[in-house]
């Protein structure tokens, strides 16, 4: 099963897990990066029932439905939800809620659409096309202002008596 002549055309997938193109035949349903030699799903998926597992990942595209109930942290180039998702969502394209779907934890995502109706309970994080966490160019951009520094904090003398012998006896040594 090693080739299949011409006409099977070629799309480019990126890796779930280090997020570098891969070449795939569209029928390819799972390679093994040849970056990172792990193991990439590259089949689109559509949830109809409920499905609880311990992770859903893929390069291609998933479609929870509106029966679908999807228990699992899920990755995926694009994930299209009309039911329900419980656990976290990472796609590199675009999270699309419709008007009857629910998401149940936190997105990161370039792209998140949610229709009228459509929830998500968590927190989400817009991505920059799929790189989400390089801390590459975080450093010298705004240096202006600290501006998560808190108040400063008063204690109340109350909370912390002083030892008052503590000052005076600074002893000096010759
Ligand atoms: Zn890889």
């Amino acid at each position: 099963m090693a080739k299949k002549a011409t006409q099977s055309p070629k799309r480019t997938v990126s890796c779930i897990h280090c997020s570098r193109p891969i070449q795939v035949s569209v029928k390819t349903m799972s390679i093994f990066c040849p970056h990172c030699n792990k193991r990439v799903v590259c089949e689109d998926y559509t949830i109809r029932s409920y499905h609880a597992v311990r992770s859903v990942s893929t390069c291609g595209n998933i479609i929870v439905e509106r029966k679908g109930h999807v228990v699992a942290p899920i990755r995926a180039e694009s994930l299209i939800v009309r039911g329900l998702v419980r656990g976290s969502v990472v796609a590199r394209n675009v999270v699309q809620i419709e008007s009857t779907g629910t998401i149940q934890g936190n997105v990161e995502a370039p792209n998140l659409i949610v229709r009228d109706g459509g929830k998500l309970i968590g927190q989400c994080k817009i991505t920059r096309n799929g790189r989400s966490t390089e801390p590459k160019r975080a450093d010298k951009a705004d240096k202006k202002e600290p501006s998560s520094s808190p108040p400063p904090t008063r204690r109340s003398a109350a909370a912390t008596p002083r030892s008052p012998s503590r000052r005076q006896s600074t002893r000096v040594r010759t």
